[in-house]
């Protein structure tokens, strides 16, 4: 890959797949930063701010937040003049209307590919067991993978339809899942 590419990527993936982990290896590998909207919205949980206020009901109950706590957040964070430094976005979009709003502000230089790092439903809800993160409440793990299959998942169709959805296999070890990542993200951005 020529060093003056920064892509522009999205990761998908069910709660649990190990996104996070990838997601530190990819964004050190292609000098792009990682932008967690969970991680955004748990930090201002922490601090107490006025978007943590509105948005902690929704969080402890596995729902999605209002589309509109959160948007605008990664427009500004991704949009106009930051296009160009490349980023890799995880967390969002979550849904259809976050889909469009995320290629709206990406006009004009656009997406270079969303990757599915796909790991089975029954391994990704052991791991959010083990995990014990003060969210992951049995019911809450339901209601988030439940909200997965019905909000999310239709993304892939979304991005397949724009030629930018990679499909990766999430199981086995942290370097190997790695490897094929890069792979295909660099294959994708040769042929953009
Ligand atoms: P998980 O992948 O386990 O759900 P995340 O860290 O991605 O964990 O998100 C934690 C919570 O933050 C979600 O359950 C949801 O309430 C909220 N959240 C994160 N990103 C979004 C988003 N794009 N739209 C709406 N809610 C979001």
């Amino acid at each position: 890959m020529s060093e003056a590419v920064r892509p522009r990527l999205v990761i998908m993936g069910r709660q649990g797949a190990g996104k996070g982990t990838q997601c530190e290896l990819l964004s050190a590998h292609y000098g792009i930063d990682h932008l967690s909207t969970g991680d955004v919205l748990r930090a201002a949980v922490a601090e107490g701010s006025e978007l943590g206020v509105k948005a902690k009901g929704f969080m402890d109950a596995g729902d999605l937040v209002p589309d509109e706590l959160i948007t605008d957040i990664v427009a500004s964070r991704v949009g106009g003049e930051h296009a160009a430094a490349g980023f890799l976005l995880d967390g969002f979009p979550r849904n259809v209307g976050q889909a469009e709003a995320l290629v709206a502000m990406m006009e004009p230089a656009g997406l270079h590919a969303c990757v599915n790092l796909d790991v089975e439903e029954s391994v990704v809800r052991e791991r959010m067991m083990a995990r014990g993160r003060e969210d992951d409440t049995p019911e809450a793990i339901d209601r988030r993978l439940e909200l997965y299959a019905q909000e999310t998942a239709p993304l892939f169709d979304f991005f397949d339809n724009r030629g930018l959805l990679l499909v990766c296999d999430g199981f086995g070890e942290v370097e190997d899942i790695s490897a094929r990542l890069i792979a295909s993200i660099d294959q994708a951005i040769a042929g953009s």
